[in-house]
């Protein structure tokens, strides 16, 4: 790896909650550097976070079309890697489409789209890009999922049975959006949010990891939204029972309104021989229950972790006892994506590991998880299908 990838942004604007994050957690190995940006839907305010970047002005945009068209004409070596994309979810597609059809690489926030349709075509424009995308599911970037998934695949729990995740938060308990909250706002609003409000927003992070540690596809699924808040035109709880393939079973819930919860991601993975329990609370644990003998609690940065795990060693960065979390979580998936891009412009095969962050197929597997709990509430809580994508 030679030099360093150039990242533009989209969004994250003043009061912006997530592009601070991927600001942070992108040059936290050093590897990326923000040299451009459109950050907010308002120009001036757009500017302001470019000042206080101190990126260079030419480089901050009123616009992302306008960014498009800056720095493709850029030369080569100057013009920006790829973008990552942090407006909310209405401005997925577009946004990506148009950087993937210039040339850029891109990582986008989740869910993908707002639609499965759009979601199937933004797969079909990755592919004829040939362009590196990610999509940020940053929960399986943590070391202790990671472990997770190789426990699963090496056969230490034995054949699956039953997995439960779940997504508990409290935050839109009231009708906070009425205040103007900016996160509230948009996300209650289904011309900015999609069809689906809590399930979008952070069922499909359940969905997700429950798919990823499991390696299983969701087949079909039964479920009951509700909304809570009177007038709220989208759920703001989610309560879903799912099939797997390997007739493995499970729940998934995710909900907005159960007071006093934060960022409660929870997974209980069970099997013939063995059950795995994890919590995004304390992430640096992965509990092991072996069905003889007694619970063990495996810990990031311990060497044992390394003998089951060469992914989560990947994705641990200091000794075992100070804690890791959300945004080395968020900055294993950039350290994987600034690789993949470096290792594909020198033509270069890309390990497993390395490629191992989320992509379009996880975005579209999320849109079709959205869509079908969507349209098994609205049939009155149905069995229903999961679309074969
Ligand atoms: P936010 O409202 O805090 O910020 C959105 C920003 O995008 C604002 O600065 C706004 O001005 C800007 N924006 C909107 N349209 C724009 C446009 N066309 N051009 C340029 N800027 C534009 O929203 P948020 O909470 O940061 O969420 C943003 C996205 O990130 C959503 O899709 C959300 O689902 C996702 N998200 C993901 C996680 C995660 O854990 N992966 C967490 C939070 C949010």
């Amino acid at each position: 790896m030679k030099r360093k990838v150039r990242m533009g942004m989209v969004g994250g604007g003043p009061g912006a909650f997530i592009g601070n994050v991927h600001r942070m957690a992108s040059r936290l190995d050093g590897k990326i550097e923000l040299v451009a940006g459109a950050f907010d839907i308002d120009p001036v305010k757009s500017k302001q976070t470019g000042e206080e970047l101190c990126l260079d002005s030419s480089r901050v945009y009123s616009t992302y079309k306008e960014m498009i068209a800056n720095e493709s004409a850029l030369s080569a070596d100057k013009r920006i890697d790829f973008v990552a994309v942090t407006t909310p979810n209405n401005w997925h597609f577009p946004i990506a489409k148009d950087f993937l059809e210039a040339g850029f690489n891109v990582m986008c926030e989740k869910p993908m789209t707002m639609t499965l349709d759009e979601a199937l075509e933004l797969q079909k424009i990755v592919e004829k890009s040939g362009k590196v995308f990610g999509l940020m599911h940053n929960y399986v970037g943590y070391p202790m999922v990671k472990l997770a998934k190789d426990m699963v695949k090496n056969g230490e729990l034995g054949k699956l049975r039953k997995v439960v995740s779940i997504y508990p938060q409290g935050w839109l308990a009231r009708p906070i959006e009425k205040t103007g909250q900016q996160q509230a706002a948009w996300r209650t609003d289904p011309k900015q949010s999609g069809a689906g409000g809590c399930v979008g927003d952070i069922g499909s992070h359940a969905e997700n990891l429950a798919e990823y540690i499991t390696g299983l596809k969701i087949t079909e699924l039964c479920a009951d939204l509700t909304s809570f808040i009177e007038g709220r035109p989208l759920d703001d709880d989610c309560n879903c029972l799912v099939r797997f393939e390997d007739g493995v079973k499970g729940v998934i819930y995710a909900s907005q309104i159960s007071v006093g919860e934060e960022n409660g991601l929870s997974i209980w993975v069970y099997g013939t021989d063995a059950g795995i329990e994890w919590h995004q609370e304390h992430p640096n644990q992965l509990l092991y229950k072996p069905i003889d003998g007694p619970v063990q609690i495996l810990s990031r940065g311990n060497g044992y972790i390394g003998t089951k795990s060469p992914a989560a060693v990947r994705g641990s960065r200091i000794p075992a006892g100070h804690p890791e979390a959300f945004l080395e979580a968020f900055a294993n998936h950039y350290s994987n994506f600034a690789d993949t891009i470096l290792l594909k412009e020198e033509g270069r095969e890309v390990d497993p590991i390395i490629g191992d962050f989320p992509q379009v197929h996880d975005g579209v597997r999320g849109m079709a998880f959205i869509e079908t709990v969507v349209a098994s509430s609205r049939a009155g809580s149905v069995w229903t299908k999961m679309p074969k994508v």
